[in-house]
């Protein structure tokens, strides 16, 4: 089986369709939340997104607020300018969409998934190993999905030795799994680890691979389309930076 794992697409739907044509086939589609906040497109990714088959996703915190569930005063100005603006922008029936869907994570199988962390599913940034050591505690399964950092790579718990590494897997290459890990697949749609490439992964739940990849996309069309927009700047330059 053939999981396509999506996380932190910000509303940017060249990026998504880039992926979506270079993942090949898959059965599921895991989308570890961030659907909007940033880009210019929201309506339409979450469009595409309703169309995939075996969608599992969940919301990060730019979708929870963007639903106004929370206060936009957490957000710094340029994230909480972009937020109000997709608020006004998205459809009722987008954002009912969104709002039927879980923001406390959830379990597939063997894999725990949560926006940030299982700990803190809506918030906590997993960045360093001390972090990571407190989540291996948060969850039961081998393995834990999680977003949010926008930067692709992999905590793992070595249960003999009690040690913990991370590590950024070469990309475009499989991997061999094994228990226990927390992976972040990286960002579609706002990539921050210095490539702007879009970010995601492909997981197989019968051999226990991860295959973290990097692909290319129209980065100009949607920094234009922010700037028509009317969106901060600051998103459309770092697009091509990957910060
Ligand atoms: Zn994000």
């Amino acid at each position: 089986m053939r999981v396509l794992v999506l996380s932190d697409i910000h509303a940017n739907l060249t990026a998504l369709n880039a992926v979506l044509a270079d993942a090949g086939n898959f059965d599921e589609v895991w989308c570890l939340g961030d659907v909007i906040g940033y880009g210019p497109d929201p309506n339409d990714v979450i469009e595409r997104l309703r169309e995939l088959p075996n969608l599992n996703c969940i919301l990060g915190n730019h979708d929870v607020a963007a639903l106004g569930m929370m206060n936009l005063a957490v957000f710094n100005p340029e994230a909480r300018k972009s937020l109000l603006w997709q608020a006004k922008s998205v459809s009722d029936a987008n954002l009912n969409f969104l709002q039927n869907l879980p923001q406390n994570g959830m379990v597939r199988g063997d894999v725990t998934m949560a926006h940030g962390s299982p700990r803190d599913p809506v918030w906590e940034y997993i960045l360093n190993t001390l972090v990571a050591r407190l989540n291996f505690e948060e969850f039961a399964t081998s393995y834990c999905f999680v977003g949010h950092s926008h930067i692709q790579c992999m905590f793992k718990l070595d249960m003999r030795r009690d040690r913990i590494s991370l590590d950024v897997l070469k990309p475009n290459h499989v991997h061999k799994l094994t228990p226990r890990a927390i992976l972040n697949p990286g960002s579609v749609g706002q990539p921050r680890d210095r490539d702007p490439r879009s970010a995601y992964a492909i997981f197989d739940p019968d051999e226990q691979t991860w295959e973290p990849r990097r692909v290319e996309y129209d980065i100009e069309s949607v920094q234009k389309r922010i700037r028509e927009a009317g969106l901060p700047e600051k998103h459309a330059l770092r697009l091509s930076e990957g910060w």
